[in-house]
C-alpha cells in the first residue's frame, strides 16, 4: 500500500501537539549539549513507547515502527520542529541495535522492552585513561569466577553514567594474541557493588561525563553478549550505529533555521541584518549545500538499515561530515549572535528555571553549544581516526 506522506506528517504532529508538554518542549529547545535533557527525555521516551513508537529505527519484532526511511525523517524533523528532547543514545540507539544482532534471546527479551520503556538507561563504557583511539589496548580486566566475571579497572568520558542503570563495556580477558583478541563485551548494573562514578565537567561546566571506577564487580558470565574473547567483533559492530545510525542532518536543518529565524526576528526589532554582509551569507550557503550532501548519505544509511544491513563504513563518512559541519554551524550561530555571544546564563537555560534571561533566549543558546560541540569530533571516535578508517577501507591505503 501507497504511503501518504503528508496524512503520515499529520498524525505525527498530532501526536506531538497533544503528548508534548511544556516542560519537555522546554527541554527540548533548551538543550545546548549533545545529550538531552535526562528527565524529560526519560518521560518522553515512555510516552511514545506507550503509543507503539519507542524505537522507529529497530526492526518491527522488537518494538519498531515498521516505518520507511521516509516516515523516520519526517518524525525526526517534526520532533526537532516541536522542540522534543531527543532520545537517549546509548540506550536506543547503541546498546539496543547491539542486542538485536548479537544478544543471547535471553537477553534480548529482558532488556529490549526495559530499554522502549525507559526503566533501563545505559551508558558506554569503552575508553580508559589511556585507551581512546587505540581501543584495543584497554586494560580493564575479567576474571573468571564461577558463573561469574570479576571485573577490575577504570573507564573514562562514560557520558551519562551519573544517570545510567547499566553499562556495556569492554573487557581484557586475554592477554594472548593480538590485543583485539582479548577483548569481551559484559553488561553490568551500576549499582553493583565496586563501581564508583565521579564526575567530569565539560567546557560549559555541564556535568556530563564520568570516571567509573570498577573494583572486583562482579558480573554474571550471562550478561556477556557473544563469545568470550570475541567482543572487538561486537563492539565493532555498536561502533557502526554510534557513528552512523542516526541521522543528524534534521538537527542541522533546524540549527540553520534556528539562525536564520533568530536573525529575521531581531531585524524586525530593527536591529542589524546579519544576511546584509556578503561574507555571512556565503557562508550561510555553504553550510546549507553541505548540509543537503550529508542529507543524501544519511538517506543511504537509513536505506541501509531499512534493509536489515549495517551502516558498514558509510557511518564513518557522514560521522565526519556532519560533525564537522555541526561545529561550522555553531561557529556561525556564534557570529550571529554578536554581542550576546558574551553572555553566558547556566542557569537560565535549564527547563524550568525562572531566572531573567539577558538579550533574546536564541541568543543565549549560541555560546554554550559552540562550546560543546568541540567535542562532536572527538566524542565516538576522531575526525582524524575516522579518515583512517575510510583510507584504509574504501581507499585501500
Ligand atoms: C564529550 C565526550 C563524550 C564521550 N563519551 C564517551 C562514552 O560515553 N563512552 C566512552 O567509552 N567514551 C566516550 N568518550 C571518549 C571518546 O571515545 C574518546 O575521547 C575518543 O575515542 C578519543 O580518545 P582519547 O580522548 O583517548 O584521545 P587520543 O586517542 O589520545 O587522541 C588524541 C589525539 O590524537 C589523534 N590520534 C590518535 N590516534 C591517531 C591516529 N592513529 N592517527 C591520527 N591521529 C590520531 C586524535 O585524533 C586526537 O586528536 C567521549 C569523549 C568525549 C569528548
Amino acid at each position: 500500500m501507497e504511503i501518504d506522506y503528508c496524512e503520515f506528517r499529520a498524525e505525527v504532529r498530532a501526536f506531538l501537539n497533544a503528548h508534548l508538554t511544556d516542560a519537555m518542549r522546554a527541554a527540548g529547545r533548551l538543550q545546548t549539549y549533545a545529550f538531552p535533557h535526562m528527565e524529560q527525555a526519560l518521560e518522553w521516551q515512555s510516552v511514545r513507547h506507550a503509543h507503539g513508537w519507542g524505537a522507529p529505527t529497530w526492526p518491527e519484532e522488537y518494538g519498531g515502527t515498521g516505518w520507511d526511511s521516509k516516515q523516520k525523517e519526517i518524525f525526526r524533523e517534526e520532533s526537532l520542529l516541536a522542540n522534543a528532547p531527543g532520545e537517549h543514545q546509548q540506550s536506543l540507539n547503541m546498546c539496543g541495535p547491539c542486542l538485536i544482532g548479537y544478544g543471547s534471546k535471553a537477553q534480548k527479551d529482558f532488556y529490549l522492552p526495559r530499554i522502549l520503556s525507559a526503566e533501563h538507561v545505559w551508558c558506554q563504557g569503552y575508553s580508559e585513561p589511556g585507551s581512546g583511539s587505540d581501543l584495543a589496548s584497554l586494560r580493564t580486566a575479567a576474571i573468571k569466577d564461577g558463573k561469574h566475571y570479576i571485573v577490575t579497572g577504570a573507564k573514562i568520558w562514560t557520558s551519562n553514567a551519573q544517570d545510567a542503570t547499566h553499562m556495556f563495556c569492554l573487557v581484557r580477558t586475554s592477554t594472548e594474541g593480538r590485543p583485539q583478541q582479548g577483548i569481551t563485551f559484559l553488561l553490568l548494573e551500576m549499582n553493583s557493588p565496586g563501581i564508583r562514578v565521579e564526575p567530569i565537567l565539560n567546557l560549559n561546566g555541564v556535568h556530563e561525563q564520568n570516571h567509573v571506577y570498577l573494583d572486583e564487580v562482579r558480573v554474571p558470565q550471562s550478561n556477556r553478549v557473544g563469545e568470550e574473547n570475541d567482543g572487538w567483533r561486537v563492539a565493532k559492530y555498536l561502533l557502526e550505529f554510534e557513528r552512523g545510525g542516526t541521522n543528524i542532518t534534521p538537527m542541522l536543518r533546524r540549527n540553520l533555521e534556528l539562525i536564520s529565524g533568530a536573525i529575521n526576528d531581531d531585524t524586525s526589532k530593527g536591529v542589524v541584518n546579519q544576511f546584509d554582509d556578503p561574507g555571512f551569507r556565503e557562508r550561510f550557503a555553504a553550510n546549507e549545500i553541505a548540509m543537503m550532501a550529508a542529507d543524501a548519505t544519511e538517506q543511504r544509511i537509513s536505506h541501509a538499515l531499512g534493509q536489515g544491513e549495517s551502516p558498514g563504513v558509510l557511518s564513518s563518512f557522514t560521522r565526519v561530515m556532519t560533525r564537522e559541519l555541526l561545529q561550522e554551524i555553531d561557529a556561525l550561530f556564534v557570529e550571529a549572535a554578536g554581542p550576546y555571544a558574551l553572555v553566558r546564563q547556566r542557569e537560565a537555560l535549564r527547563p524550568g528555571n525562572n531566572e531573567e534571561m539577558i538579550g533574546p533566549e536564541h541568543w543565549l543558546l549560541a555560546t554554550p553549544r559552540y562550546f560543546d560541540q568541540r567535542a562532536a569530533t572527538v566524542a565516538g571516535g576522531t575526525s582524524e581516526v575516522q579518515r583512517n578508517i575510510i583510507a584504509k577501507t574504501v581507499l585501500g591505503l
